[in-house]
């Protein structure tokens, strides 16, 4: 019987896998796929270094050639402009590089698998575990189904790293929908992509849509490979009454920089589609069980976060469960300050990207002003844990009161509907 079962190996079961072997606590990983396997979620922050660093993961990122992302750039919509931040604009502690990669996450994902093998993890792939096992309240395993027969394993603790599969989150109907975000993307990959148009052609760059909360990425896959992804409120998609390929294109053509990169372009690959994708657990920990990852909580993808959370958590979690071992204590207790500590984290994202979505302009002016620049950077890097405050999260609330109080601002029109609770309401929804 391992002492830890992890449901899935995607960053955040392979991770996890990693530094559980690393201290010498046995442990398997569970994965439905067979890597490779596609995903979505291709560019990273800088935050994720730190990790890799500390798995001895990074060697192999430099090794495998992942594309260099050393910014960001963002493309104002129906007119030319754009403007940039760059990683190395302000040193982050125990970070030597001043870039962090776009991945092909199948390439990504596969490689940390056989990493956490290389530690000690034992995988096993294609199979999909079918539910956890639970005895009075508490996790003691999972069940498989092999060739038609369940067969079930027993471990002390049980790590849901399902993504957003969120297996045990649905089992035990912990599973919250975000009450205000209900985003949809289209992807896909295309060659012959114009990247000349910013400063860097391996910046990841942003395209604000005049559509509610729309946007699309472009992220250098390769040299020769380009992501491409429309996101927008899901209502915005029903009510456009378009197949996929149309709604795509006509977003496409809404911005004139992005038109302009598009316009040779070639798909090499089938459109995919993401939906229903913000929502949070309601508890990342009970006992005998953590989640972490997207089986915890996912915010909107707007600011690349996505990985680096599920890096962090996997590493937050793997230190209380080297604690919970020593004591033998497994208990929903034990466990919580690991929760604790990640959902501070992530409500630093999601109140970033609130008010993001209430008034874009806002963004804009924070990230071009001397005062609050390296504040806006520090978070766009992925240093959201263990913040005791982030002012400038204070100074955008403030910024968008005045211009909503303000009839005559010249950004009133540009406030959205979103709601923006004070502070400690704030606090209470993005949790
Ligand atoms: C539209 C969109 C754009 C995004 N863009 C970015 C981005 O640019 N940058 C970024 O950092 N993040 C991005 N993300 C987020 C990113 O995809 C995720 O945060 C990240 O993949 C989370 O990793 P994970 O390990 O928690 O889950 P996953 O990567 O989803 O891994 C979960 C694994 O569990 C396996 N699994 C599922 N169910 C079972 C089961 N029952 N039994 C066994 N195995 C199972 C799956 O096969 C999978 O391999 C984006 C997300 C969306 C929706």
């Amino acid at each position: 019987m391992p002492d830890v079962v992890i449901i899935g190996g995607g960053p955040a079961g392979s991770t996890l896998a990693s530094y559980l072997s690393m201290a010498g606590i046995d442990n398997i990983i569970i994965e439905g796929a067979n890597h490779p396997r596609p995903h979505v979620g291709e560019s990273m922050v800088t935050s994720t270094t730190r990790v890799f660093e500390e798995i001895g993961f990074l060697e192999t990122m430099e090794r495998e050639g992942f594309v260099k992302k050393y910014g960001a750039s963002w493309h104002a919509p129906q007119r030319k402009g754009v403007f940039t931040i760059e990683f190395g604009e302000f040193p982050q502690p125990g970070i030597d590089q001043d870039y962090t990669y776009h991945v092909d996450r199948s390439k990504l994902d596969l490689l940390l698998l056989k990493h956490a093998e290389s530690l000690g993890t034992k995988i096993y792939q294609g199979q999909y575990v079918q539910e956890v096992l639970m005895k009075d309240g508490k996790a003691v395993g999972v069940r498989i189904n092999s060739f038609g027969e369940p067969v079930d394993i027993k471990a002390k603790i049980v790590v849901d790293a399902s993504g957003r599969h969120t297996l045990l989150g649905k089992q035990l109907g912990l599973k919250r929908p975000d009450p205000d975000f209900n985003q949809f993307a289209v992807h896909a990959w295309f060659e012959n992509v114009d990247k000349s148009i910013g400063k860097r052609d391996d910046d990841i760059h942003i395209y604000f849509l005049t559509c509610e909360r729309g946007w699309v990425w472009q992220i250098p896959i390769t040299d020769e490979i380009t992501s491409i992804g429309v996101v927008a409120e899901k209502e915005v998609f029903k009510q456009s009454k378009q197949d996929v390929e149309s709604y795509f294109n006509t977003h496409i053509a809404t911005n004139p920089n992005l038109k302009n990169a598009m316009e040779n372009a070639v798909r090499v690959n089938d459109f995919k589609k993401e939906a229903d994708y913000s929502y949070s657990m309601e508890k990342f920990v009970g006992d005998g069980f953590l989640c972490v990852g997207d089986a915890a909580r996912f915010v909107d993808p707007i600011f690349s976060s996505g990985v680096s959370v599920a890096l962090a958590s996997a590493k937050y979690a793997s230190e209380q469960i080297v604690k919970a071992m020593e004591k033998g204590d497994f208990s929903e207790a034990a466990f919580k300050p690991y929760e604790t500590k990640l959902r501070s984290g992530v409500s630093v994202w999601y109140e970033f990207i609130r008010l993001y979505y209430k008034l874009l302009p806002s963004f804009t002016h924070f990230i071009q002003s001397k005062k609050h620049r390296l504040e806006v950077l520090q978070l766009l890097q992925g240093e959201v844990f263990d913040r005791q405050d982030v002012p400038v999260l204070d100074a955008m609330r403030k910024f968008i009161k005045d211009v909503e109080q303000n009839d005559k601002h010249i950004l009133r029109n540009a406030l959205t509907d979103l709601e923006l609770p004070d502070v400690a309401a704030a606090q209470e929804i993005s949790t």
